[in-house]
């Protein structure tokens, strides 16, 4: 795969339950040349959870020094935890041209959007409110009080999907990951002046 010479990051949001891992993950198996940004987080490790690979966890008092180092191009709390992006990691894939995915919030997105011009954003919708709350509740990673935060959040969510570039109603993984993939690889054609006869 050829790489693009400017680099370009590709935020990827949800609703918790959204299946947006589901279909990040099966990306990053096709195409080995698409980068994944790994977050630091301060929530407390799920079953599941690969610590280095999905997520690098650290303490809340670790996060907050890497606040005060600057260590973050953005940071945000999420469902009573802290999340970041690393600015040092993402400043060199984008020096070396790779297309990186961003698995972040609302706020992270539009404090990317105002810092960095390459960037696209999708959204990941789940196709109803009863599929995604029954979704959520079968995950069997969260607890009852937890389920409840992520449907009040998600729902607040819903309300700014409207700020993104693009919309992939997640019902079928494989409709999905196709969409997800022209996304990615159907770079609009740059507009031209139109030329005088
Ligand atoms: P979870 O703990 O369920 O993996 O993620 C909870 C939420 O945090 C998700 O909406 C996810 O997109 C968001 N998130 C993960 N990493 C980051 C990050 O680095 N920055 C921001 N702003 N949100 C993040």
């Amino acid at each position: 795969m050829k790489v693009n010479p400017r680099g370009i990051l590709y935020i990827i949001s949800s609703v918790a339950g959204g299946g947006k891992s589901t279909l990040i993950s099966l990306l990053l198996q096709k195409y080995p040349d698409i980068h994944f940004s790994i977050s630091v987080t301060s929530r407390a490790v799920r079953p599941g959870d690969e610590p280095g690979k999905n997520y690098h966890f650290v303490t809340r008092e670790e996060f907050e020094k890497l606040i005060e180092q600057d260590f973050f191009l953005e940071w945000a709390l999420v469902h009573d935890n802290y999340y970041g992006t690393s600015k040092r990691y993402i400043e060199k894939e984008l020096r070396k041209g790779y297309k990186v995915i961003l698995d972040i919030d609302v706020q992270g997105f539009r404090i990317i959007k105002s810092k960095i011009q390459a960037m696209k954003s999708i959204f990941i919708l789940p196709p109803s409110e009863e599929v995604w709350i029954e979704r959520l509740r079968n995950r069997g990673t969260d607890s009852p009080e937890s389920i409840e935060r992520r449907i009040k959040n998600g729902r607040n969510e819903l309300t700014r999907v409207n700020e993104y570039d693009y919309h992939i109603v997640n019902d079928k993984l494989a409709d999905s990951l196709l969409a997800l993939e022209i996304i990615l690889f159907g770079e609009k054609k740059e507009e031209t002046p139109a030329q005088n006869e």
